[in-house]
Formats: C-alpha cells, sequence, structure tokens
C-alpha cells in the first residue's frame, strides 16, 4: 500500500465540511473588513523566498523544500503567503493607483518541520496583507480582523499578544545593546542563537533553547531602546485597540519567527493544554521593507496568518461543532432498469433547479436502498416500480411527516420546490 508523505494527512467527509465552513466564515470577515482574495502559485522561483542571505529564521534555513525543475530552475514550494503575494504585488504593479491594496488569501504550505499534533509538513494557512500605508490604525484592523474570525468561529481563550520592535533607528541601537548583552554569554548560546548574534540579533529572543535562562531573562528591553516615532506609534496601534475594545497583552519578549517584521508584531495564542507549544493559532505583523526587497517600489504592509489545522482544532476543543449536518432534498429508489432512467431525467430536472438528489447506483434491496436514503438525510424518498412507471406516476415520502402521496413524475421538482420552500422560507434550496 502506497501511504501519503510524514507529516501530511488526508481531509476526509464529514471532516471536509469543517473545512467548508471555515472557509466560508473566512470569506465573510474578509467582506466585512474589504479585503480581497488573491491566489498566488503553491511553487515559486527560490529567489521570492531565499531573498537575503542574512535571513536566520528557522522556516527559511532550514524548512524549505527546495528542488530544481526539468530546466534546471530553482523552485521552492511556499513556506508561507506573505512573500508570494508581495511578489504578485509587485510583479502585477498592483501599487500603480497608491491606495491601501487590501488581500487575503488561503492555501497549503510547505514546510520540513518535525510532524506533531497541529504541526505538519503541508498545512493550510489564512491570511491577509494590507499594502500601501504606514498608518498605525491598519495594524490595528488587521489584528481586529483575527479577532473577529476568532468570534466567528466561537473559539475560547484566546488572548493576543503584541509588541514593537521598532523603527529602524530603534532596532538599531536595540540590536547594539543585545549584541553586547548576549556577547558576555556566548559560551552559554545555542548554535542557532550564535548565528542569530551575528546575522539578528533580535531573534534571540525567539529562542525556545535558550529561553528559560537567567542571561536571557535580564537581557535588555526594547521599550527602553524606542525612539519617540517609534513610541507614538505603538500608542497609536494600543489606543486603536483599546477604542474598538480588543484586549491584548504586550509581550517585550515577542519578535516572531520570520526576519522581515519592523514596528508592530503580535500573536493569537489559545489556552488550550493539550496544544502544547502549538497553541499559537495566528500571528503577524509590519513589514516595511517586503516589497522594496522584491523589487518593487518602497511600500509598507502589515499582515496576519493564521493556521486552519490550527483553528479547526481550536473550535473543535471549545465545542463549537462547524460541522453541519448534511441533507439532500431527495433520495430516489428505482425499482428495474427502466425506473432508473425514468428516475434519473426526474433527478437532472431537479439538479437542475437547484435541489440536491441522489440514487443507488449500486442497485440494492428496497431495504438498503431506503437505509442510504435516511443515512443520507434526504428530506423526501421516491420510489418508483413498475406500477407507478405505467402510469406516469412516482410514490413520494416526506420523511420529516413520514407521509407518502403518488404524484405525475413531471411534478416531482414543483412539488419537492413548494415543500421545501413553505418549510424554509429563507431557503435550504438554491431557488
Ligand atoms: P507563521 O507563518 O510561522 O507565523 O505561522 C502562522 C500560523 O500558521 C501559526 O500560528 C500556526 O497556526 C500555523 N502554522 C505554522 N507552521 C505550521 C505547521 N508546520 N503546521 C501547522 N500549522 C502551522
Amino acid at each position: 500500500m502506497i501511504t501519503k508523505p510524514k507529516g501530511t494527512y488526508d481531509v476526509l467527509p464529514p471532516e471536509s465540511l469543517k473545512w467548508e465552513k471555515l472557509e466560508t466564515t473566512v470569506r465573510k470577515v474578509c467582506k466585512l473588513y474589504n479585503y480581497k482574495e488573491i491566489r498566488t502559485p503553491i511553487f515559486e522561483s527560490s529567489e521570492v523566498f531565499h531573498r537575503d542571505v542574512n535571513d536566520t529564521s528557522d522556516m527559511v534555513t532550514k524548512e524549505t523544500y527546495d528542488f530544481k525543475d526539468r530546466s534546471e530552475r530553482g523552485i521552492t514550494l511556499r513556506p508561507e503567503g506573505t512573500a508570494g503575494v508581495a511578489r504578485a504585488y509587485v510583479e502585477n504593479k498592483l501599487y500603480v493607483d497608491n491606495s491601501v491594496t487590501k488581500l487575503f488569501y488561503m492555501g497549503p504550505m510547505f514546510r520540513y518541520e518535525r510532524p506533531q499534533k497541529g504541526r505538519n509538513r503541508q498545512f493550510n494557512q489564512f491570511g491577509v496583507e494590507a499594502l500601501g500605508s504606514d498608518n498605525p490604525l491598519l495594524d490595528a484592523e488587521v489584528i481586529s480582523l483575527g479577532a473577529s474570525l476568532i468570534r466567528a468561529l466561537g473559539l475560547k481563550d484566546v488572548s493576543v499578544k503584541i509588541n514593537t520592535l521598532g523603527d529602524e533607528e530603534s532596532r538599531n541601537k536595540y540590536r547594539e545593546v543585545l549584541v553586547s548583552h548576549f556577547t558576555k554569554y556566548k559560551d552559554c548560546l545555542c548554535e542557532d542563537c550564535l548565528n542569530r548574534l551575528e546575522k539578528n540579533p533580535l531573534r534571540i529572543l525567539d529562542c525556545k533553547v535558550d529561553h528559560d535562562k537567567d542571561f536571557f531573562k535580564t537581557a535588555p528591553k526594547i521599550n527602553e531602546y524606542l525612539n519617540d516615532a517609534s513610541k507614538e506609534r505603538f500608542n497609536t496601534v494600543l489606543e486603536a485597540l483599546d477604542n474598538q475594545g480588543l484586549k491584548y497583552v504586550i509581550d517585550d519578549n515577542l519578535v516572531r519567527g520570520l526576519d522581515y517584521y519592523s514596528d508592530t508584531v503580535f500573536e493569537l495564542v489559545v489556552n488550550i493544554p493539550e496544544f502544547g507549544a502549538q497553541n499559537v493559532i495566528g500571528g503577524g505583523g509590519r513589514y516595511n521593507k517586503l516589497i522594496s526587497q522584491l523589487g518593487g517600489p518602497e511600500t509598507p504592509g502589515v499582515g496576519m496568518a493564521f493556521g486552519v489545522e490550527r483553528l479547526i482544532m481550536a473550535a473543535d476543543y471549545a465545542g463549537k461543532n462547524l460541522q453541519p449536518k448534511e441533507q439532500i432534498h431527495a433520495y430516489f429508489i428505482a425499482l428495474g432498469k427502466k425506473a432508473e432512467m425514468a428516475c434519473l431525467k426526474a433527478i437532472n430536472v431537479c439538479r437542475i433547479g437547484g435541489l440536491s438528489c441522489e440514487m443507488d447506483y449500486k442497485e440494492g434491496s428496497l431495504k438498503s436502498q431506503f437505509k442510504k436514503a435516511d443515512s443520507n438525510n434526504a428530506l423526501f424518498t421516491l420510489i418508483l416500480g413498475d406500477n407507478e412507471l405505467n402510469e406516469g406516476k412516482i410514490n413520494i415520502k416526506d420523511n420529516t411527516t413520514d407521509s407518502q402521496e403518488t404524484i405525475n413524475i413531471e411534478e416531482v421538482y414543483n412539488y419537492i420546490l413548494t415543500k421545501v420552500t413553505a418549510q424554509n422560507p429563507c431557503g435550504s434550496c438554491n431557488k
């Protein structure tokens, strides 16, 4: 038997209904905030992700799926959504009208990580990017969108952690003091942090290995090194969150796993003991250099990404059932070949009119077909035998009331439509 690759999984029905529900909810929330969908390739030229030789993030240095295609082009399966969106923004010159471009995406990402609960090698993200303005209110809008999604999904115990990395001037000052602090403890640093010390010392604060050591706790804090503009900017973000009644916790160790962030960074963390280290369901921040790094004009941006699997797991945990009961309008039981053809015709009329129908292609016994009508949660079961067929009639059973009658086979569509519209005037059918 050929099995799925390590770190991947199949989403089977009815679990796939949860995904559909989540995707619908994402789309609804994005509409409220006026974010439009963008779909970019799952693979990109490697330079899109391997832009900066000084990048120290695990995702870029250790986890990408890189390969050469048959024409020896360097290709990378996207490990995240932002860089591809930024590439598309530049390539399609979405900046020309000088307005704020608000985009969202959903789809699979690939990282060669150690698989465990809530961490896969192929996983899905939903993300938003707002490009073209440095306004701190936009940072707050992105966080507010995330909070709205959490609310719409009915998740519990989610907190927003926020921090600022300051502007370039503040970060440069902070970098210097961090380097001199951590240099004193060089011998105690893990191998990754030694590398970060040279290339991106801020990322040391993100280290999961050295995190609990004393020299880590005594490290200088960014807020002591922010210039006035950075402080004011961060205060405006916080004021905008307060203004919307959004709760947050300032976490001055938060720097996020990617190297391109500046100013605001944030994470949404769910308090579920079983999640362990995988309790971050989403996060993001401001990135003002990425567009120019990819060859576009200097364009500020802010974005956020959620792990779809973790959102679904968190909804399960909160007892929020994202899996709606699936129903069909009509299950047709045909007794004999001629009846099958006649049913097929009626089914086609119904489906064209927006009613969902099923029949038994395995030609099981009458009893097993009734069972299948049941397991499909059919609102109506229609039975066509020789007698009815000869008279152009069909027997129809309303499974809600258990009442039965015989109607003209041509009338099936109108009959069901009238009944379902009366039972559910706001429309369970597509009419
Ligand atoms: P990141 O792009 O690393 O900031 O991740 C954003 C979100 O994607 C995280 O908060 C997780 O919810 C999710 N995520 C990241 N990596 C994985 C993974 N390997 N498996 C499942 N979800 C992931």
